[in-house]
């Protein structure tokens, strides 16, 4: 096998193992309360200071922006 092929062999598996360790470290690594991580809340109980008296929430959680992650 030609060594050069090695070494860029070498260097794309360094760069696999730098880019997901780099991505671990970025922020997102608490998985949301809100939402338990799935990006979505599908909240409802009675809230006396909502206009119609329930709190009503489903759809994209608010706390993580839908990513599931903070
Ligand atoms: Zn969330």
């Amino acid at each position: 096998m030609d060594p050069s092929i090695i070494f860029i062999v070498m260097m794309v598996i360094a760069v696999i193992i730098f880019t997901v360790i780099n991505s671990r470290n970025k922020g997102g690594r608490n998985v949301c309360t809100r939402c338990d991580g799935t990006g979505e809340v599908h909240e409802k109980w009675p809230d006396p200071n909502a206009p119609n008296g329930w709190h009503i929430l489903d759809g994209i959680c608010p706390k993580c922006k839908g990513k599931g992650k903070v």
